[in-house]
């Protein structure tokens, strides 16, 4: 098979993974070698919904022996296969890094013979950019659940980032959409790269070394609305993993209906602002110290999609508000809607030397619009009412507008590219011969 031909397949067959951005790696270049890795992030080029196109990001092979009912790539589902050898990836990669149209490689794949057997193919991949080509750009590998740990490990000292994909977010829905896996095969790699990670630093720290594991922490994606799970169910998972596995982020990933199951919901097009109510609602446990069970409980489990995460709160509380901006605690400040993180910062700084007005707010760069309704200013309201209709109707009206145009495909290497791609020549080394 032409080696476009691969490409286009499995850099196609990749797109549903959305856990690819690229940040938080400061891996050097080194004499003769080729690249560096970015630590405040390498992706400076977004496709329109957002996303990051500057990785190479393919499959290393869209075959697979598992059947996931919601997936393109299970075994029993009529698409053209294909597969690259380690080589291939690598020149691709680095063919397309000197041409400046790529930072780095995210390199997933299909379960090819068994996990350990595919997990060795991709060690073979970035070994070979590694040590070969000596690449020093950006890699994200996805570890393939159910390997060897020994091989987890040998992958994680080539890589910058590592991503076991948990997709389903119960227990319940991996049975009943992809039965071959199961959450000890997720949940392992997991913890074991956490450990991992935590030993290397540690070392570092002590003996002064200079080892790299993963140095820029693991990652992992859930699909929404495959599967009943509630978004209180999603939340509260990400929390665990953000406590007890450190991820640097969880992905979420509104379900593309490209297959049709009795077992798979009958939806038209993938959920996307419930995908854009959970990164809103992750931010605020990241950043804004909320926890899982203030967003949502048992009761009403499922976000408010007319209004954002955080205005549901406030109006939800508003036994806690006015706030006067002269003497709130920086948590609370971070909790009205309308001020951030560095809004807060800034206010907490600027009132130890002189007391806020409500004119200085605009400056420090608070949205008084959203703002108004939950603070007061040397003493004085400049809101119109505590009725939770009344605000719930004014944030809402003030959200119109405000909402980014949300696009359902995402950027493709060929379109991207366009006729440019055909006029390359990559340099593939004929010495390695498919394994199929
Ligand atoms: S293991 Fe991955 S590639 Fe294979 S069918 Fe399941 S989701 Fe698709």
């Amino acid at each position: 098979m032409e080696l476009e031909t691969k490409l286009e397949i499995l850099s196609a067959a990749a797109k549903f993974d959305v856990s690819c951005s690229s940040s938080g790696s400061n891996r050097k270049n080194t004499p003769n070698g080729l690249g560096n890795g970015h630590k405040a992030g390498i992706c400076h080029s977004w496709s329109e919904d957002g996303r990051c196109i500057s990785l190479l990001k393919i499959l290393f092979a869209n075959q697979c022996i598992y059947n996931c009912t919601y997936c393109v790539n299970r075994c029993s589902n009529d698409t053209p296969r294909a597969a690259f050898t380690p080589h291939e990836v690598a020149n691709l990669t680095i063919n397309f890094y000197r041409r400046n149209y790529i930072e780095g490689l995210f390199l997933s794949s299909g379960v090819i013979k068994s996990p350990d057997y595919t997990m060795e193919l991709l060690i073979k991949t970035v070994k070979l950019l590694r040590e070969e080509h000596s690449f020093n750009g950006y890699i994200h590998l996805k570890a393939i659940p159910g390997a060897d740990t020994r091989l987890i490990h040998e992958a994680g000292l080539y890589v910058d980032r590592m991503s076991v994909n948990i997709e389903l977010p119960s227990s319940q829905g991996l049975k009943l959409l992809a039965p071959d896996k199961n959450k000890e095969a997720i949940i392992k790699p997991m913890g074991f790269i956490n450990k991992a990670i935590a030993t290397v630093n540690e070392e570092n720290r002590i003996y002064r070394k200079k080892q790299s594991f993963v140095p820029a922490g693991q990652s992992t994606q859930l699909i929404v609305g495959a599967t009943p799970d509630h978004d209180y169910n999603i939340i509260k998972l990400s929390e665990n993993l953000y406590k007890h596995f450190r991820l640097k982020r969880v992905y979420y990933s509104a379900y593309v209906p490209v297959v049709e199951h009795p077992s798979l919901p009958a939806i038209g097009s993938p959920p996307l602002l419930r995908e854009h109510r959970l990164y809103q609602a992750d931010w605020l446990m990241r950043f804004y110290s909320f926890h899982a069970n203030e967003l949502l409980d048992d009761r009403s489990p499922n976000f408010d999609l007319e209004l954002d995460p955080k205005s549901c709160w406030s109006i939800r509380n508003m036994h806690l508000f006015p706030l006067e901006i002269n003497k709130a605690d920086y948590q609370m400040l971070i909790r009205v809607p309308g001020i951030g993180v560095k809004s807060a910062q800034i206010i907490v700084s600027t009132r130890k030397l002189c007391s806020i007005g409500f004119d200085d707010l605009k400056k420090i760069g608070v949205v008084l619009k959203r703002a108004r309704h939950f603070i007061t200013c040397k003493g004085k309201f400049y809101g119109s009412s505590f009725n939770e209709t009344y605000l719930r109707d004014q944030l809402m009206s003030e959200n119109v507008g405000g909402s980014k145009k949300v696009c359902s495909g995402q950027i493709s290497i060929f379109s991207y590219f366009g006729a440019g791609l055909n006029q390359l020549q990559f340099n593939i080394p004929k010495k390695e011969t498919t394994y199929e």
